[in-house]
């Protein structure tokens, strides 16, 4: 037969996502007597969704206690433009994105979407590093969906426009990208910013 080799490996792999049977490689050991045997009693999802609890229990000693299975994910170094590395800092996006949201019409919702969108690409690159430019971008990718104002903000100090000129061209190339054209009174609301 010669696929029963596969055959075998898919029903093992079935039984184990089932969670009726562990072999000896896949059941944790007993933190309390070490016995090579533990059986999951109960396996449930934790509060906010993102990890499955488990309660084991020993075959042998019969001691019960809990596992937790979680992503590991972990965001990658940030590139500084001056060649320096940092940690990624979650508060540091958040907080760059919501400064260009300032006062606009945008629903808190929308915007918690938006991050958790950036932070999952962010964190699920598997790369070791990132420029910050490139998260930049995204950031900026984000806000021109979500408000044309917050995104020109954003990209006004990300980009540091050298000059009204490279400005005007942002602005251009925005309102050639808009279908239905910019919003110009949102744009003139820009000179009134504090
Ligand atoms: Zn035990």
């Amino acid at each position: 037969m010669p696929h029963s080799k596969y055959n075998k490996r898919l029903f093992s792999e079935t039984r184990f996502e089932a969670g009726f049977l562990e072999d000896r490689k896949t059941a944790m050991w007993c933190p309390f007597c070490n016995h090579t045997d533990t059986r999951v009693v109960d396996s449930r999802l934790t509060s906010d969704g993102y990890q499955i609890r488990r309660r084991r229990e020993c075959a042998h000693c019969g001691a019960r206690f809990n596992t937790f299975e979680a992503p590991a994910l972990r965001a990658p170094n940030v590139i500084k433009s001056n060649g320096s590395r940092e940690a990624f800092d979650e508060d540091k996006l958040r907080g760059g994105m919501m400064r260009a949201l300032e006062k606009r019409p945008v629903e808190t919702q929308q915007v918690e979407r938006a991050i958790r969108d950036l932070l999952r690409k962010i964190r699920t690159l598997e790369e070791p590093e990132v420029p910050s430019s490139a998260i930049g971008e995204w950031v900026a990718a984000e806000l021109a969906r979500l408000d044309q104002v917050a995104y020109v903000r954003f990209a006004s100090v990300y980009r540091r426009f050298e000059d009204v000129q490279a400005f005007r061209e942002e602005i251009e190339r925005l309102e050639k990208e808009s279908p239905g054209g910019l919003d110009t009174r949102q744009i003139s609301l820009l000179g009134r910013r504090d």
